[in-house]
């Protein structure tokens, strides 16, 4: 099987990456490491089915040379992260938008059959119990551009669609909740590696508001082997799946239990909003998923508690870093 990454270099299209060559198929990741790197792909690039292309999803003529003769895509290129949303609102949004316009063109032109990764943010503030892909977006001012990254995905859900509906595009969607583990940054604001990072360096872990918000936080190879699978079921085309962690934990518990775990000497502090993200910055209170969806299809279950990912995540942040 012939398959294109974009973001391959990433945290999740790095693990991506390494599961399908394993499997043999012939990788091309098409990545501009903007916010992934070579060091994720470390694993991989003395592998004989890997190849790695430098270069920007906005690039179409690029984005057609990738892809011709191609079986498949992973569409995981995107501006992520709350900082490098709220601090760059137009390059997101040309990315996430323009960037998934020109995949979809080249899927279509090249018979190629896509999986698009898109995310729970664009639930918004949606607080239900448990949030089926039916939910409705319940999201704040278009003009936040902490709403930038939900509005963009939401249109690249809804451009996916239409190229189902209207051109027969085999397309599946995956919504991503808070997925965690090795290789994913603190850098650009995710709450895993940041707070097991200042645990393991003996500084004080930052939650941000009053820590009572609650996310579900599931682990990256518990995630990885279902991409796949959602991708090769004819079922899934056309719809939209997601796959989020079991348990719902408040970042206040998730800053003891690190503390905990690690047998850290840190404190843990509020830290107002304002000061994390800027003025008038909304948070989501709660993001519970409703699995029931790709569950049925294709057995997603994951298994990997939160202890066990404050732990690996401690791992991989304490193990030296690859020479590139
Ligand atoms: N957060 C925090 N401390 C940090 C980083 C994030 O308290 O150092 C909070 C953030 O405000 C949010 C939650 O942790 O309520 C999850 O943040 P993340 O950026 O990882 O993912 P999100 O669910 O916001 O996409």
């Amino acid at each position: 099987m012939k398959t294109v990454i974009t973001g391959g270099a990433g945290f999740i299209g790095s693990h991506l990456t390494e599961y399908l060559l394993a499997r043999g198929d012939q990788v091309t990741v098409l990545d501009n490491l903007s916010t992934g790197s070579l060091a994720n792909l470390e694993s991989s690039r003395d592998h004989p089915g890997f190849t790695f292309v430098e270069g920007d999803i906005l690039d179409r003529q690029l984005v057609r040379e990738v892809i011709s003769g191609q079986d498949r895509v992973f569409h995981l290129a995107a501006a992520v992260g709350v900082h490098l949303i709220v601090d760059h609102p137009l390059e997101s949004l040309r990315t996430n938008i323009h960037g998934t316009e020109a995949v979809l063109d080249a899927c279509l032109e090249a018979g190629a059959s896509l999986l698009l990764a898109s995310t729970s943010e664009i639930y918004g503030k949606n607080a239900s119990d448990a949030l089926t892909e039916e939910a409705d977006r319940i999201l704040g001012s278009a003009l936040k551009s902490r709403w930038t990254y939900a509005a963009a995905k939401g249109i690249d859900e809804a451009f996916a669609h239409a190229y189902w509906r209207e051109f027969g595009l085999e397309v599946a969607i995956i919504r991503l909740f808070n997925t965690v583990g090795p290789r994913q940054t603190g850098r650009y604001g995710m709450v895993v590696p940041n707070l097991v990072g200042q645990a393991l360096r003996g500084q004080p872990l930052t939650v941000f508001g009053d820590g009572l918000q609650t996310r579900c936080f599931s682990y990256v190879t518990d995630v990885v082997p279902t991409l796949v699978r959602i991708a090769e079921e004819p079922k899934a085309y056309g719809q939209a799946f997601n796959l989020g962690g079991m348990t719902e934990i408040s970042i206040l518990d998730l800053a003891k239990r690190t503390v905990e775990l690690l047998d850290s000497p840190s404190e843990i502090t509020l830290v107002p909003y304002d000061v994390a993200y800027g003025e008038g910055y909304e948070d989501m209170r709660r993001r519970v998923p409703d699995n029931t969806r790709s569950g049925e299809l294709v057995g997603f279950k994951p298994t990997t508690t939160v202890d066990e990912i404050i732990l690996k995540v401690a791992e991989s942040l304490s193990a030296p870093v690859p020479v590139t």
